[in-house]
């Protein structure tokens, strides 16, 4: 039995607090896993953005719903769920993925939890745990799938390594640099591709 993973962010959807920064003009927020490999100085820098800014878990929710998948997205999610079990594995937020997720038909996700106090601004974060996508993929091998992962930063690579092929859609480039074990795909055709290459069944 195979089951791909999938990171959201730069995979499938743009990424969420690029838009946040765009929309809102504030430069600083548009820092991400590709500039800040530590997950979690990146997000106490955000929360203090955020807390500095009175911008509230609303504010941020509204640009989300303007947000559409990337294109060609949907498609391409479709074709993977027909040939495996599909789980998104991000380190976003249940409150921020929800519009997106409507628009990728509810595939399953793991992610994240956000803590608002009762005026709507956000305190406060919770990872579900240490090392999250890794650990995803091993609790998948434990109930005996082969995982096929792909993503596109470094919070990601753990993941591709732990399973048993892993796939570096559109990265930068120091992330090919200092992952050159990786295939990279550079569009959704390709990405089949390495699907299809990757899996022991043949899958076209
Ligand atoms: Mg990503």
């Amino acid at each position: 039995m195979e089951i791909a993973c999938l990171d959201l962010e730069g995979v499938l959807v743009p990424e969420i607090w690029i838009n946040v920064a765009e929309r809102t003009g504030i430069e600083a927020l548009r820092a991400t896993t590709r500039d800040v490999p530590d997950y979690d100085e990146l997000m106490q820098q955000r929360l203090r953005i955020l807390d500095e800014h009175q911008l509230g878990v609303g504010d941020i929710q509204q640009v989300i719903g303007g947000m559409r998948p990337l294109e060609g997205a949907s498609d391409f999610l479709g074709w993977l769920r027909e040939h495996f079990q599909v789980v998104i594995l991000s380190d976003t937020f249940y409150e921020f993925a929800q519009p997106l997720m409507r628009q990728l038909g509810w595939p399953a996700l793991l992610c994240h939890k956000l803590e608002i106090d009762e005026r709507g601004m956000i305190t406060d974060y919770h990872i579900r745990q240490k090392d999250p996508k890794r650990q995803s993929v091993k609790a998948l091998h434990g109930l005996n799938f082969r995982v096929i992962a792909a993503g596109d930063s470094y919070n990601d690579t753990s993941m591709l390594a732990e399973a048993d092929a892993g796939i570096l859609f559109c990265p930068p480039q120091n992330v090919i640099d200092e992952f050159p074990q990786f295939p990279v795909a550079t569009d959704y055709a390709e990405l089949q591709a390495e699907f299809s290459r990757a899996s022991s069944r043949r899958v076209s």
